[in-house]
């Protein structure tokens, strides 16, 4: 639990970002004190662990899932894979399209970087109204993996953004 408060005393709140109306928690502060840093990865490795699932591959989603996916895949021994906005990955991709509140967006996935059935665990910064980390499962679907869990730093509970995800959810701290 100490842990996790400093944790949390690491990730204050921007009012109004990145736009009017919206209180943005800021993540980035944790980076700032190795050990804190190092604590986020370890607390998320030991939940893998202490679950005894077994993954293959973490999948980080653009952009701050880029900052803990890597680190939690070396400490789980198994492969990191991206999942980006449309049009930054080379070669064949796999794409799923998702509506948002104003338009559509697109989130892309390199072709042959996941298996049928491997076991992925997808991996964000935060999960708000969940829509990032749904439209990650529905790609993941696409591409026949074995969803086993996806892992957050940081949910906003009043958003209820579990609720659209049909897998289970685990996040270290719950605002
Ligand atoms: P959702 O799709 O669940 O509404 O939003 C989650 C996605 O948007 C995540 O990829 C996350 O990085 C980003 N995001 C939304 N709100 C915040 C926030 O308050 N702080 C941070 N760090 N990221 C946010």
């Amino acid at each position: 639990q100490a842990r996790i408060d400093r944790l949390k005393a690491n990730i204050p709140t921007v009012p109004d970002f990145p736009k009017p109306g919206i209180l943005f928690w800021d993540i980035m502060p944790i980076m700032q004190n190795p050990e804190v840093f190092s604590d986020s990865v370890a607390l998320l490795e030991e939940h893998v662990k202490e679950s005894g699932i077994k993954v293959d591959v973490v999948v980080g989603l653009e952009a701050r899932g880029f900052l803990f996916g890597p680190l939690l895949a070396l400490r789980l021994n198994c492969a990191f894979v991206p999942v980006r906005k449309a049009g930054k990955l080379p070669g064949e991709t796999v794409k799923c399209s998702y509506t948002l509140e104003y338009g559509k967006d697109t989130v892309e996935v390199q072709k042959n970087s996941i298996k049928p059935n491997q076991n992925v665990l997808i991996v964000d910064d935060l999960i708000a109204t969940g829509g990032t980390m749904a439209s990650a499962c529905q790609l993941m679907e696409s591409m026949q993996a074995n969803i086993v869990e996806c892992l957050a730093v940081v949910e906003l509970d009043d958003l209820k953004g579990r609720d659209k995800i049909k897998y289970p959810v685990h996040s270290l701290i719950h605002c």
